[in-house]
């Protein structure tokens, strides 16, 4: 009974690719075309001598109608089954209202979330990242699921809440 960590957000963010920078092999499927993760693909992940449950998901991404609404209710099953939420944005991007429609759900739960700033590739990224200040959820931890950079730093911080 390991403990669940579940990354959410929206297509496209890069959730597939940070699973797989975490997990060192690639096994969650990366598409430059959004959509095309399953629902909720449980991996099992060790950082630092400890396992855990890691969770991929977007199968709402299917349901290209009443996207605000799929993606609420993903954001609450992501949430109920896990013990800490990895929350994606695109740093590049900055929030649209689809990630928005998400925080709203996240901000309700008590469980912790961690906000991931990704696609911050090199130090030029880390303004729009600290920006992110501004959403209340904390420290946003600046990545490139890509390159790998920051990923230590954020997966530190997720077992600190874990
Ligand atoms: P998901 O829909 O959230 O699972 O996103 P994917 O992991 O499938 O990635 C969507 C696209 O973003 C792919 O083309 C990835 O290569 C790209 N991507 C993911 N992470 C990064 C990153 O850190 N930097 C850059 N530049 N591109 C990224
Ligand atoms: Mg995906």
């Amino acid at each position: 009974n390991l403990p669940v960590v579940a990354v959410v957000g929206r297509p496209n963010v890069g959730k597939s690719t940070l699973v797989n920078r975490i997990l060192g092999r690639r096994e969650a499927v990366v598409e430059d075309v959004p959509g095309v993760t399953r629902d909720r693909v449980f991996y099992e992940a060790e950082w630092a001598g400890r396992d855990f449950w890691l969770v991929d998901t977007g199968g709402w991404e299917e349901k290209v109608e009443g996207i605000a609404y799929s993606v609420a209710q993903q954001a609450e099953v992501a949430v109920e089954l896990a013990d800490v939420v990895m929350f994606v944005v695109d740093a590049n991007v900055g929030i649209t209202t689809t990630d928005e429609q998400m925080l709203k759900v996240l901000r309700r739960t008590d469980h912790p979330v961690v906000l991931v700033a990704n696609k911050v590739d090199d130090a030029r990224g880390e303004l729009e990242a600290a920006a992110l200040w501004n959403l209340g959820m904390g420290e946003p931890y600046p990545v490139s699921a890509l390159h790998g950079r920051g990923s230590g730093d954020l997966l530190d911080a997720v077992l600190r809440v874990l």
